[in-house]
């Protein structure tokens, strides 16, 4: 079975986790923190980063930032994880979607003025399968109307959109180092801000809302969010290596649409102009026409020996949310469509071009 998706550790990777291990400092301080910190929010372009336990509770505190009030509005694709949506939820707001765009499968940001109310106050941009959405017309709007933008870059790692960095778009901006990401620690997560009052306030909602200068006074409300020093130690060995680690997805990329863009029945993901993604994960759509459904292939595909995932499911399908009364006779017909036609690929970065060549081939098979 070609696997979905592995970490690629490697000896460095041992020698610092090794090193945070012997140091003794394994809890959530630790000099590899601050040092995995700095280093990101360098590469993003960014003046802060703060380290958190994962990615979706790195939303969760941008998200607090806001300090959103009952009945405000964020406005967010419908395509996404559960992570978007649901720190918007728990602040007592309302999340509003937005359809994708066919052709990039990220938000269709020209929906997004029509969804905007009196009561809208951020919108959330998400690089889905790390290919960049289209920032220029948000940051416009944004602009125009006093609007904050927290950005998901969770999967975009490294990739950029008219020579800036993803990650340096929003007042804060998101990334995971989930064991599938780009850059990862296992678990772990950072928000990136620039402003230096974001920034400590992010800090303290991280480690229980400790206020400096006497320890167990708290000013507000914070969680246990930190990161270990040992799970830092791996990440900042991982940054050392990103030029790498990119050019490799991109060549990945390059190789599986050399080989599917001909390929009747499949759509690809296509970037916007000025973009350059990083290809997370390499996803396709099968057409309709085929009489076949993703969830089909990925049988069709896993008896060939490949291992797939489906597509999100998006956030107006979901009974944990639609429970709640969101969302009610609303319907995303690209979202439901990618949601049952697309899948994605094998998308290691140990993948080689042979296993590239047998992937396509066996795609090629499956859709006979
Ligand atoms: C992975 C991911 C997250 C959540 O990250 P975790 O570290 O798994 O919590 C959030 N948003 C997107 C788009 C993701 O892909």
């Amino acid at each position: 079975m070609i696997p979905v998706n592995e970490p690629l550790l490697t000896e460095a990777d041992v020698a610092s986790v090794t090193d945070a291990l012997r140091s003794g400092w394994i809890s959530g301080s630790g000099p590899y923190v601050e040092t995995f910190e700095n280093r990101w929010a360098a590469y993003c372009g960014r003046q802060h980063g703060i380290a958190v336990a994962n990615g979706s509770v790195a939303l969760q505190v941008a998200v607090s930032l806001l300090d959103l009030q009952p009945g405000d509005e964020v406005i967010l694709p419908a395509f996404t994880i559960i992570s978007c949506a649901w720190p918007v939820v728990l602040a007592g707001a309302t999340p509003v979607l937005v359809d994708s765009d066919p052709r990039t499968w990220t938000m269709d940001v020209a929906q997004v003025r029509d969804r905007m109310t009196p009561r809208t106050r951020a919108i959330m941009p998400v690089h889905i399968y790390g290919n960049p959405v289209d920032m220029q017309p948000l940051l416009d709007v944004a602009h125009q109307f006093g609007l904050d933008i927290v950005e998901d870059a969770a999967e975009a790692h490294g990739a950029d959109y008219r020579g800036r960095r993803v990650g340096s778009f929003g007042a804060a901006s998101c990334f995971s180092f989930y064991a599938n990401k780009l850059v990862t620690t296992g678990e772990g997560g950072m928000v990136l801000v620039d402003d230096e009052g974001l920034a400590e306030r992010a800090r303290r909602l991280r480690n229980l809302g400790f206020q400096p200068g006497r320890r167990f006074l708290h000013g507000e409300l914070g969680y246990n969010f930190r990161l270990t020093n040992i799970q830092a130690a791996l990440g900042v060995t991982q940054v050392e290596r990103i030029d790498a680690i990119v050019e490799r997805k991109r060549a990945m990329g390059r190789a599986y649409t050399r080989r599917l863009s001909e390929v009747a029945g499949l759509e690809l993901q296509v970037e916007q102009p000025g973009a350059r993604g990083v290809y997370w994960m390499y996803g396709v759509l099968v057409q309709e026409t085929t009489g076949l459904d993703a969830a089909e292939l990925a049988r069709r595909l896993s008896a060939r020996g490949i291992e797939t995932r489906p597509f999100f499911l998006g956030m107006h399908e979901q009974p944990a949310l639609r429970e709640r009364g969101l969302f009610a006779g609303e319907s995303y017909p690209v979202a439901e469509r990618l949601a049952r036609q697309g899948l994605y690929l094998p998308s290691s970065l140990g993948l080689d071009e042979g296993q590239i060549d047998r992937i396509c081939e066996a795609v090629c098979e499956a859709l006979r």
